[in-house]
């Protein structure tokens, strides 16, 4: 199929993209690698479509002592290849790698991909683990929103009317943190159908078990310290958040969690698409 048809708009500043926005009948373009089907399946008809992918603004990336804001219009590539700077001790990197194919990565982009809100995508869940937050800009000015309530539902995020994704700021893990990232997709470029991180960060007071591919926004472990050292197994913790989870989806979210749980804790070293080394 082919799109409804739509004006093209490749606008030069962020101020001119949130005018155009105002109207309520465009929609954003980054990377167009998911816009672009839904475009084609006629599931959006915009009167017109805004290319953010090169503002200034989106591609900009700042560092603090605390922390890496990356643009949302920061590719996937870019973060693979190491072009912008990694917060982690090559988190990003890896999980960046393991992102569908090479093609897709060189257009597709972070703040794309999070404000898409896939179930299934890496981004929602990597980000998730690492307590990043997403910087918004809107009409009514900028506002900040931790990952985890900025993903409200498949396909569903915090964004309001008029609203634009402007970056993602990844907090600097502390001395010796560990982290652990699981994904089980059927073959190399899919998307997961399982997914996990665990992050343990002692010097920074804060631990994370979280479980993504669940048809719904990723879900956050409450007492996370609990699967970490052991007093609760993965499958104890899952069965508690995910009652309603039939036996055979519950049974690979377990095993995510278990091998990211494990990758955490250097018990099973794993290169970075998760397989056993
Ligand atoms: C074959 C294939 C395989 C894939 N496999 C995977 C995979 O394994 N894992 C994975 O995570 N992803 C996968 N993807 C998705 C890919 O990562 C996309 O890049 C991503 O979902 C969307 O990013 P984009 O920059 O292309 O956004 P676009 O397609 O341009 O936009 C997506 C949505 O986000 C909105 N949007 C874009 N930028 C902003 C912004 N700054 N602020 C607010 N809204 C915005 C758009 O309006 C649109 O609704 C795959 C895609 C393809 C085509």
């Amino acid at each position: 199929m082919k799109p409804s048809p739509f004006d093209y708009l490749a606008v030069p500043r962020l101020d001119e993209a949130k005018a155009a926005l105002s109207a309520g009948t465009a929609k954003l373009m980054a990377g167009n690698q998911s816009l672009g089907p839904m475009l084609n399946l006629r599931l959006t008809r915009p009167a017109a479509v805004v290319d953010v992918s090169l503002l200034p603004e989106l591609r900009a990336v700042q560092e603090d002592a605390d922390w890496v804001r990356l643009g949302a219009a920061v590719t996937h590539a870019e973060i693979e290849d190491g072009e912008v700077p990694d917060p982690t001790p090559g988190w990003l990197q890896a999980a960046a790698g393991n992102i569908a194919h090479r093609a897709v990565r060189n257009r597709g982009t972070l703040g794309g991909s999070l404000a898409h809100a896939d179930p299934a995508a890496d981004w929602c869940i990597v980000m998730t683990g690492l307590f990043a937050t997403a910087v918004i800009e809107g009409p009514e000015g900028p506002r900040r929103v931790a990952l985890e309530d900025f993903l409200t539902g498949p396909f569903a995020t915090a964004l309001r009317p008029g609203e634009i994704l402007r970056a993602v700021e990844v907090p600097r893990p502390g001395e010796g943190a560990r982290w652990g990232y699981w994904k089980f997709a059927r073959q190399v470029g899919e998307f997961a159908k399982a997914s996990a991180v665990v992050l343990i960060d002692p010097a920074r007071g804060r631990s994370r078990c979280a479980v993504g591919a669940l048809g719904r926004q990723p879900l956050v472990l409450p007492d996370p310290d609990s699967v970490i050292e052991g007093r609760r197994s993965p499958a104890e913790a899952l069965r508690a958040s995910l009652p309603e989870s039939p036996p055979a989806d519950l049974a690979l979210h377990v095993a995510a969690l278990a091998r990211a749980l494990a990758q955490a804790k250097e018990e099973a070293p794993t290169d970075a698409r998760g397989d056993r080394t």
